[in-house]
């Protein structure tokens, strides 16, 4: 891995607690970091505790204070400056992202961008975080609202995006005035590290931003809820752990960020333009391999376009190259865990068993590991799990539907409500099926949605709040009002 890296420095295999890099948990143990395309150890790190954790609550809740007092101009200036490290370590970024998650380089870098895109903007956004003033209800008396830090956040981020989903958080968090705790996941803490690092680099002081590396997250994750030095809690993961979180914050009614699970449905019309639906399709289904919360998990095909349709994308899929995310013109990584392949491969019997066929792939790859053929099958119905259970893999089902009201139904049918995309050319219907999606981002005649000026989130169990644009800092303050009689 060093060999890769103009700057080696920024592997890093301890902790930061409290300003310190530390290499031991309390309890002395370490555990792997794996590389998910060769099964190479990457690095060994600290499995910390939950009272390292509780050590780094504390620093953050002091720094805190000396933190929010600090103007947003100086917020906005240490960010902007983690912007620039980012943007020039890009590519070491990358290779330390690839080597631990597995997704192609390309793709690696990309993430980076996305991610320094969100720090970049919520440094701007740090010097106009406005309160308001309100017209009094009496003569005497003068209304202020004012927009203060929440304080310590801490945040549970997932391995698919192992820096973009810290830096969404710890930018308008950092941005806001409040100081963060994070635990990245156990597969891929490197990214969060080496993103640490640069932000002490940047001059952001210790103990505002800690990393907990850990496998015991359900400890870490009962630290996070139940101290009450913590204020609000972000995650992103499935939906299963946010409901555990959510439980466990519920003692402290504390404040919740959720990006959780999704079931994206992928509906094009008989109006649509074909060829471009099937780009979209082929972007929202397999980049990063399926593994996003919004990938299309149910393709939606009108009746009319079906057959032509199913055809078409299996010829763009035989195309996808998979393998070693730093082998030249790979498209595909491989699946994170066996866990994972395994989910993937259930989600495929389990289709065949009710009546789907392969059109093409279905299979563990001939290259071995992790590596899965990307998938499409064909005659899907709604009683599969394919069309309730989020794969996470490179599956696409093709279900056929007659009427827009009936895809409506389908598409709402389930308990997430994240994205949704539809392809069509009719400006009516546009406005009707976007209205009735009961999803938090619609894509249209697009099957990319994300970036740092759009709110993303989700409703119903796919979680609350919004990441990114002037909305998103929202979600890292409290709203206090002054009431002045004078
Ligand atoms: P995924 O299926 O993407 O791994 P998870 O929700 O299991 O989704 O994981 C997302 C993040 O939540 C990871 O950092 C993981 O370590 C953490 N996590 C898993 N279980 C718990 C828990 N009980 N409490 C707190 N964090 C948890």
């Amino acid at each position: 891995l060093l060999s890769k890296l103009r700057d080696p420095s920024l592997v890093i295999d301890k902790a930061l607690v409290a300003g310190e890099w530390v290499s031991n948990s309390e309890g002395g143990g370490r555990f792997d970091v794996l590389n998910p395309s060769t099964g190479d150890l990457v690095a060994t790190l600290p499995d910390l505790s939950r009272a390292d954790a509780a050590r780094a609550i504390d620093a953050a809740y002091h720094a805190q204070k000396v933190w929010a007092k600090k103007t947003g101009k100086d917020r906005a200036a240490a960010l902007r400056r983690l912007y620039d490290l980012m943007i020039a370590n890009a590519g070491d970024l990358a290779v330390i992202l690839t080597m631990e998650m597995g997704k192609p380089l390309a793709e690696a870098k990309g993430e980076i961008l996305y991610g320094a895109s969100y720090v970049e903007w919520f440094g701007e956004e740090a010097k106009r975080v406005y309160g308001d003033t309100i017209p009094g209800h009496q003569a005497d008396k003068r209304i202020v609202v004012l927009k203060q830090p929440i304080g310590v956040v801490a945040a549970i981020t997932p391995w698919n995006f192992p820096n973009a989903m810290l830096a969404r958080k710890f930018a308008p968090a950092v941005a806001a005035g409040c100081a963060m705790v994070s635990k990245p996941a156990a597969e891929t803490p490197l990214s969060a590290l080496s993103l640490a690092l640069l932000a002490e680099r940047a001059g952001i002081p210790a103990g505002v931003f800690n990393v907990i590396t850990s496998r015991d997250s359900a400890s870490i994750g009962k630290e996070f809820t139940e101290n009450e030095k913590v204020r609000k809690l972000t995650f992103t993961g499935s939906t299963g752990v946010g409901k555990i979180l959510m439980r466990q914050g519920a003692e402290q009614i504390m404040k919740l960020g959720l990006e959780l699970g999704g079931n994206a449905p992928f509906i094009v019309f008989d109006d649509a333009d074909v060829n471009a639906a099937l780009e979209g399709a082929m972007i929202s289904k397999y980049r990063n391999n399926g593994q996003t919360c919004v990938c299309a998990n149910r393709l939606y095909v009108q009746s009319g376009i079906y057959d032509i349709f199913a055809q078409k994308l299996a010829e763009k899929v035989s195309a996808i190259k998979v393998g070693d995310g730093f082998e030249p013109g790979v498209d595909a990584g491989p699946l994170i865990t066996e866990k994972a392949v395994a989910k993937v491969e259930e989600h495929i019997a389990d289709a065949l068993d009710k009546g789907a066929k392969i059109h093409i792939g279905g299979k563990p790859d001939a290259k071995g590991g992790l590596f899965f053929q990307p998938t499409v099958l064909t005659g899907v119905t709604s009683e599969m799990k394919v069309a309730r259970e989020e794969t996470f893999g490179p599956v696409a089902p093709i279900f056929k539907f007659d009427t827009e009201e009936e895809v409506v139904e389908m598409a709402n049918n389930t308990e997430y409500g994240l994205a949704s995309y539809f392809y069509s050319k009719d400006v009516s219907r546009i406005f009707r099926v976007a209205e009735a999606l009961e999803y938090g981002m619609v894509g249209i005649n697009t099957g990319l949605i994300s970036t740092e000026v759009a709110p993303f989130g989700g409703i119903k169990q796919s979680g609350q709040g919004r990441e990114g644009s002037k909305y998103g800092i929202n979600d890292y303050v409290e709203i206090k009002y002054l009431c002045l009689g004078i």
